[in-house]
């Protein structure tokens, strides 16, 4: 019953993305076999918000799976997921940057990076404001960093119901992504993530450009 029901939702939820769009299944809180389910269904993209909760399950399953870090991310946590993990949509501050940096030169990788941006409305988020991450990537000193790769941006709007509200600040951050672009990664193709949109607002998120929607409840608990 729940295998169908987590396959059937990604069916609904996949038939519905514009081609160029791509569901990243948030499976924070589920076990193993509930992504085991949603494999099976032909998905591919998981996101995990705790380090310690992303290794368990990374060693456990497919090694086809790519593996996004999307919770705030604490330097000391880097060391388990550098070796493997897909893409951190969780840059901060700078500081944070140099460290992943670190680590994907011991591993010999470069680590694919989004730059969080803080747009919603509530003070506990994290991320750069939008003036912050112009600020730093002007700077420059990150051209310097050879074991990052800087692959876009990442959002979360406010919680609310005011759908007036959460459009407003994904045109903001889809403003903001094509200033970053245009500024520092003209021609580099590579820059090409937009990551916005959960389960309540990702048809919102989509109209503003997102790539990459971060899907957990519509999927796992619906
Ligand atoms: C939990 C989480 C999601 C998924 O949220 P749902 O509302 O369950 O779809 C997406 N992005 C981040 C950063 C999260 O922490």
């Amino acid at each position: 019953m729940k295998a169908d029901r987590i396959a059937e939702q990604i069916k609904n939820i996949s038939d519905t993305l514009p081609c160029g769009v791509t569901l990243i299944a948030v499976s924070k809180y589920h076990p193993a076999e509930a992504i085991m389910q949603a494999y099976e269904a032909g998905q591919r993209e998981f996101g995990e918000s705790k380090a310690q909760d992303l290794v368990k399950k990374h060693d456990v399953l497919p090694t086809d799976i790519k593996w996004h870090f999307i919770g705030h991310l604490q330097s000391n946590k880097i060391k388990y997921i550098a070796p493997f993990v897909y893409l951190i949509h969780s840059i901060d501050s700078y500081k944070l940057l140099q460290e992943v940096n670190r680590h994907g030169e011991k591993h010999c990788r470069k680590i694919g990076c989004l730059l969080q941006i803080h747009i919603a409305q509530e003070e506990t988020k994290f991320g750069f404001t939008p003036e912050e991450c112009m600020a730093m990537l002007a700077a420059g000193e990150w051209r310097t960093l050879e074991n990052v790769e800087i692959r876009g941006i990442m959002c979360m709007a406010s919680n609310t119901e005011d759908e007036n509200q959460i459009a407003k600040e994904f045109a903001e951050v889809q403003k903001l992504f094509n200033d970053v672009k245009a500024n520092f990664f003209a021609g580099n193709d590579n820059f090409n993530i937009l990551s916005a949109g959960m389960s309540d607002d990702y048809p919102i998120a989509i109209n503003y450009g997102s790539t990459h929607i971060r899907v957990g409840s519509k999927i796992f608990n619906d």
